[in-house]
């Protein structure tokens, strides 16, 4: 009997626990790919997500194919697709994995009760995390809600598992290999004919709204790792002192393909630890590299132990801050629109939101800038700040998300405390000092001598002149004063402080 594989957020071959587990209990493997915008995992896809999912499906579907596989491709009702492959197949398990996010832990079980009054077994795999939620528990047997106890009780547990390599590959099972070749699109008919990946309509090639996705990312598992291997041989070994320089790539930028499953988070975590073995990373660019993967651990955690996480401030004082609304008064739709444009006339958070506007990414630290920005000096809703991200993120991750966005605005776990606002200028000068991050981003006012780079207002008329800015004009002038803005927040924040 062919068993089902069937892919979510896990979308490579090498070191799948599902896939093991299919190929070890042996006979053909029907793996599928489904999507149901009823389903939570896929309820808010946004746009620039989208875009990485098609030619994420379409990478795993060629690897798929060169083993002998032909990836199944179906949209609908979860349930009742897998109900008919089933049916149609004669299989009566089905292998996934877990996606972490408690909706969908949440509606797998449900799924799995309702498969098995069919005689059908789903069958999940732990989640894609180095440490399984929900423990560890601190000593009162509580969730811990500060991040560095949290890393030093999780380091105290036995080293995450080694990797494991992708299995052999077991036969296709005698349909979908048939109805792979067969006419695309008949989704109504044929439960085990596939729909055509390229004119799938959930999943469309649009969102690449600045053209400029293609020339950053390469979807897929083999995109993955060649993102590893290239952080690993150049930027790794200074990652502890070039991780903040939004200038050059001082990161891994695997963060879309450890979202998507392209690349397990053991399969990092070991290589890290075999280049510094092999000398090639000093062991302090490692441990600071291995906590950023234990943020994203953390911020799972949180989710895990706060499924409100999303929505709700973590910090409750945070209910009755007295935020800006969106749709409310001109000048603050205004002022929103000018952050989602990168047109607020503060040069590194106009460069921060183009990049994410043109790439789909944005540098850790220009996100904490902007985000700053948007909360503080803007004074609107985290939620709105997320919501923006969710859309344009490639790497648009509910967990990582919130618990960051909640983190900027002070009402998170282990947040910064919110009277410590971000000087868009002061960010600018200190971590984009040479000005290359600006000048790539705000070309515009890429003539500017850098003393006035990360606040053209401050130059003088021929200087401005003579690098070819008419302010307010070519370039806008500040949305806000920085100053004042800084003033309004932190009495704002005054009418909460003592609240309980
Ligand atoms: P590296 O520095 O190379 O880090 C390695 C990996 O560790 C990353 O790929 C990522 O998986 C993880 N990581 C690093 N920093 C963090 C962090 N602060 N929190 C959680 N995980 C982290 N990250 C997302 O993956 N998805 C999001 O939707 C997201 N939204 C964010 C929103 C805001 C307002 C902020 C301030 C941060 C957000 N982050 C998010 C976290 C962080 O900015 C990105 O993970 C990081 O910039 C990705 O780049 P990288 O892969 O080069 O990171």
């Amino acid at each position: 009997k062919p068993a089902i594989l069937w892919f979510r957020r896990d979308l490579r071959l090498h070191d799948n626990p599902s896939l093991i587990a299919a190929a070890d209990r042996g006979g053909p493997l029907i793996p599928c790919f489904l999507f149901d915008p009823d389903r939570p995992e896929w309820a808010e896809l946004g746009g620039a997500a989208a875009w990485w999912l098609h030619h994420s499906l379409s990478a795993l579907s060629e690897s798929l194919r060169m083993q002998g596989l032909e990836l199944l491709l179906r949209s609908g009702p979860t349930a009742d697709l897998l109900r008919d492959i089933c049916q149609a197949s004669g299989a009566a398990r089905i292998f996934c994995n877990q996606v972490p996010e408690p909706q969908s832990i949440a509606a797998d079980r449900s799924l799995q009760r309702s498969l098995a009054e069919d005689g059908i077994d789903l069958v999940i795999a732990g989640p894609p995390l180095l440490f399984d939620p929900p423990k560890p528990l601190n000593r009162s047997g509580e969730p811990y809600q500060v991040f560095t106890p949290y890393w030093r009780a999780c380091l105290g547990e036995q080293e995450p598992p080694a990797p494991r390599p992708q299995p052999p590959m077991p036969p296709a099972a005698a349909g979908p290999a048939e109805a792979g070749s067969a006419e695309a699109g008949s989704g109504d008919g044929d439960p085990l004919a596939s729909e055509d990946l390229a004119d799938w309509r959930l999943t469309p090639t649009a969102p690449d709204w600045a053209g400029g996705l293609c020339a950053a990312w390469t979807p897929g598992e083999a995109g993955a790792g060649a993102r590893l291997d290239g952080f690993l041989d150049a930027a790794a070994a200074s990652y502890h002192r070039a991780r903040d320089l939004p200038d050059r790539v001082g990161t891994s930028r695997l963060s879309p393909h450890l979202h998507w499953g392209e690349i397990s988070p053991q399969t990092v975590w070991h290589a890290v630890r075999r280049t510094v073995a092999a000398g090639g990373m000093p062991e302090k660019a490692a441990e600071k590299y291995l906590a950023e993967l234990g943020w994203r651990e953390f911020s799972h955690y949180l989710l895990h132990h706060f499924p409100s996480l999303p929505r709700q401030n973590l910090n409750g004082r945070f209910d009755a801050f007295p935020w800006s609304a969106p749709d409310g008064d001109a000048a603050t739709r205004n002022a929103l629109q000018a952050w989602c444009r990168g047109r607020t006339g503060y040069p590194i958070v106009d460069a921060g939101m183009r990049e994410l506007w043109t790439t789909g990414w944005m540098h850790n630290r220009v996100r904490m800038v902007v985000a700053s920005f948007l909360v503080k000096d803007l004074r609107i809703h985290w939620r709105t700040g997320a919501g923006w991200f969710l859309d344009t993120l490639v790497d648009a991750d509910l967990a990582n998300n919130s618990a960051s966005w909640q983190w900027v605005a002070g009402c998170g776990a282990d947040a910064a405390p919110f009277f410590r606002i971000f000087n868009p200028v002061l960010q600018g000068r200190k971590f984009d000092p040479e000005g290359g991050y600006v000048r790539e981003w705000v070309p515009e006012i890429a003539a500017l001598p850098d003393r006035f780079l990360h606040a053209p207002w401050e130059a003088p008329a021929e200087v401005l002149r003579s690098a070819g800015i008419d302010l307010g004009e070519t370039y806008p002038r500040p949305v806000v004063d920085h100053a004042e803005a800084r003033r309004h927040a932190l009495s704002a924040f005054e009418t909460i402080k003592d609240a309980a």
